[in-house]
């Protein structure tokens, strides 16, 4: 019987999700595309004249318009690409729907800039009573770099050691200062103190204290700083034996004395504050006042590269390897109408939703991506349009 797929997120990663989606129709069948802006789901929808998209609104925040909609549609699974702040509320209503359900990003509460898996966690025990899964962080990091981890552990080493994320994009889109995806959650991200994991316990730093220069293959030399990201959390969980692991991001020196200046006025702010009698959040204000990251598709140019460098010890001996996955923004604009940032998150979010529809990743309960055969998503990677690399250090 044909599918029904909800997609829940009509942004720069929802358009990605809902090409790929139709791309792979044999298996995402009817799909639903459910936004707060119906207009933006009718643009998504008219990209694609020949497929079978309907199109809803919906405020995601509200677990019981969720719920209607859910049930009015009899959908096999939701895709959530909407905000992080509405994590809870989605998977709190395919748990009273008895639903499967799949995300790119950690719950954020819109008040505290906090990352981390909680209270997605604490609904383990709720999904395993309604007999469904939920997958957590399926787009690229989290969730390809999660998935080259298990490849790591499972085909390379008997234990690895220490494992380094390291997240590269080289695009240029031509402006001063832009964000590659939600403004708000990036600054949120990138300005927030950084964070490793060595020896058992976390290991606070100030935001890009730590400098490292990395050579990215086919793109090149490039200042990476020290970050928290949300994947350490469910790695340091899943991966046996590992001693330290580090997330480190390029940031253009552009980017970075703007992004100073910003927090220095205040404008990355998460309060409210009073003006002219009306209150506002600095940070939401500063979204209106940058351009759309769905803007950008069609201006940037170059190459994102994303991977790990896992070391670690197979057979008695050290060893070290590198997995990464090169992509074009101007080939990912060209086949998706959007740029590399939102394309490497949109693909691994289709590709979790196929395995899932297919079954072959399945289960009860709250997982993290490291916790299935990699093998599988590796296979698609390949076939979907990320296809990656693997090289001996
Ligand atoms: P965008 O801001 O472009 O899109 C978000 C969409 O969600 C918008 O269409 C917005 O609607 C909609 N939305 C927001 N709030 C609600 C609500 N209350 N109800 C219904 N819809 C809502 O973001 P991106 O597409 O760039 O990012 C999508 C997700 O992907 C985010 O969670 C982000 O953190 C994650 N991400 C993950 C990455 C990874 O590698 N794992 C990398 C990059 C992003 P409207 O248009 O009306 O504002």
């Amino acid at each position: 019987m044909k599918k029904t797929t909800l997609i829940i997120g009509a942004g720069g990663v929802g358009r990605v999700v809902v090409h790929k989606c139709v791309q792979n129709a044999e298996v995402f069948g009817r799909i639903i595309l459910a936004s707060r802006t119906l207009s933006r789901c009718e643009e998504i929808k008219s990209e694609l004249p020949n497929a079978d998209i309907e199109t809803r609104a919906v405020d995601a925040d509200n677990t019981e318009a969720l719920i209607a909609l859910i049930e009015s549609i009899d959908t096999d699974i939701v895709i959530n690409v909407a905000l992080p702040y509405q994590d809870l509320a989605i998977m709190d209503a395919c748990i009273a729907t008895q639903t499967p359900y799949l995300d790119t990003a950690n719950y954020e509460h819109p008040d505290e800039a906090k990352f981390e898996y909680k209270l997605q966690w604490e609904r383990d025990e709720a999904f395993k009573k309604a007999g469904i899964m939920a997958l957590l962080g399926s787009g690229f990091d989290p969730g390809v770099t999660n998935v080259f981890c298990a490849y790591a552990q499972k085909h390379y080493f008997d234990t690895i050691e220490t494992i380094d994320i390291l997240d590269c994009n080289a695009g240029d889109h031509g402006y001063a200062f832009a964000t590659n995806f939600n403004p708000e959650i990036n600054l949120r991200e990138v300005s927030a103190k950084g964070r490793y994991w060595e020896e058992g316990r976390w290991i606070e730093t100030e935001p890009m204290e730590i400098k490292m220069v990395w050579d990215y293959p086919e793109v090149g030399k490039k200042d990476s700083y020290l970050l928290y990201h949300e994947e350490m959390e469910s790695l340091v969980k899943h991966i046996k034996g590992l001693q330290r692991i580090r997330f480190f991001m390029t940031f253009g020196e552009s980017y970075l004395m703007h992004m100073k200046s910003l927090e220095n006025v205040g404008m990355l702010g998460i309060q409210e504050v009073e003006h002219k009698g009306m209150k506002i959040v600095p940070i939401e204000f500063l979204k209106t006042l940058l351009p759309d990251p769905a803007s950008l598709g069609s201006r940037t140019k170059g190459k994102t590269n994303i991977g790990i460098v896992a070391t670690g010890i197979k057979d008695g001996s050290k060893k070290s390897i590198y997995i990464y996955q090169v992509s074009d923004h101007e080939r990912c604009f060209a086949e998706v109408n959007s740029q590399a940032v939102s394309y490497t998150t949109g693909v691994p979010a289709m590709i979790g939703a196929k395995l899932m529809l297919e079954g072959k990743w399945s289960g009860n309960g709250v997982y993290n991506m490291e916790e299935f055969d990699p093998d599988f998503f590796m296979d698609e990677l390949n076939k979907q349009g990320l296809p990656w690399q693997i090289k001996e250090l």
